[in-house]
């Protein structure tokens, strides 16, 4: 198999903020593994916050290609030989989609169909990212009946967190969840989420940074359901995550593909864990890798194509709040037709 790899800059529609950073465009690594005239696409959006960047990403592709050898469906083996190559998350998930593309095609059937899996699973969230109470609020009603629950971002370090879903709140019925990105004290953790158990939030994500010991605390406290992102990547931090979290939150460009994490939704069912599955910002690829196996989860987090402002591909619906991929074989994504002529 031949693989090939570009750098694309995506720009955002607007900038985006959470507690550690504001992005106005955002690259991503688009790859093509080449098979008997067919071609797999694959996407790999590498996270600064976990070591990885588009240039080790791209290094790491170079040294992997030696090692697809000629058998797509033989996705165990060739996990087993890129395992020998440390990290690089992202990179490891665009070869995985790129490859479950390649079987899809191969099989005349979209991935979902082969993992065998239902087609649609739950509405995603809508990300309404940090911001002063007031903006945020604005920025909801403008958001209107176009999503059925909203995801805001918190972890401004200012006390104002618990006042930003309060003034969300008072403009909007649908479902909120919040996202802290690590940005909480245990002190100002079991304090907010006591008041945001009174404001109907289904779940705080990630409230303390990683590895935090109040972890433990914090969940037998809550109570609103604690939900861990940056604490699990793969399948060995699952049972971990069951000590502090009632759930967790999967990436592909975290696990590693769509192999890892259907593993990982497995491991944390039989933990008794809920089971999120967000993104990055990215394109429809990475977004309709995802979405191929957003049915095996409670909840969906994959806006991250519909923040771009011109997103390159096509290849997940967006109906009625829910991201439902493509019924052609593979992944069914396609480049865009230049908006530009
Ligand atoms: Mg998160």
């Amino acid at each position: 198999m031949k693989l090939t790899h570009r750098t694309v800059t995506l720009a955002l529609r607007e900038p985006f903020s959470i507690s550690r950073s504001t992005d106005k465009t955002v690259d991503s690594v688009f790859i093509e593994i080449e098979h008997d005239g067919l071609i797999g696409y694959g996407e790999a959006s590498p996270q600064e916050h976990y070591g990885e960047s588009v240039e080790s990403a791209t290094a790491f592709l170079a040294d992997a290609e030696a090692l697809l050898w000629d058998d797509p469906f033989a996705l165990d083996e060739i996990e087993a030989r890129l395992a020998s190559l440390s990290g690089e998350h992202a990179a490891k998930a665009a070869i995985d989609m790129a490859l479950h593309d390649l079987c899809g095609k191969l099989a005349g059937v979209p991935v979902w169909r082969l993992l065998g899996l239902r087609r649609v699973g739950p509405p995603t969230s809508w990300t309404i990212w940090l911001g002063d109470p007031d903006d945020m609020a604005r920025r909801t009603e403008r958001v209107g009946d176009r999503f059925q629950r909203l995801k805001l971002k918190l972890g401004a370090g200012d006390g104002l967190d618990v006042e930003r879903v309060r003034a969300v709140r008072g403009v909007t019925a649908l479902p909120l969840q919040v996202d802290v990105n690590e940005a909480w004290e245990l002190d100002e953790a079991l304090e907010n989420v006591l008041a945001l158990g009174g404001l109907g939030v289904q779940y705080v994500e990630q409230p303390l940074r990683a590895g935090h010991d109040g972890g433990a605390r914090l969940k037998q406290e809550s109570p609103v359901p604690i939900y861990v992102d940056e604490d699990v990547h793969t399948l060995q931090d699952v049972t971990a995550a069951a000590e502090r979290a009632h759930g967790v939150n999967l990436k592909l460009a975290k696990s590693g593909g769509i192999r890892e994490a259907v593993r990982m939704a497995y491991a944390a069912k039989a933990l008794g864990l809920g089971v999120m599955l967000g993104c990055m910002v990215e394109s429809s690829v990475g977004i309709a890798a995802a979405a191929q196996m957003a049915s095996l989860c409670d909840h969906v987090d994959l806006d991250g194509n519909l923040l771009l402002g011109d997103d390159p591909w096509t290849g997940v619906d967006f109906v009625d709040g829910v991201q439902i991929p493509s019924d052609q074989p593979g992944l069914g994504v396609h480049e865009a037709l230049s908006r530009t002529g």
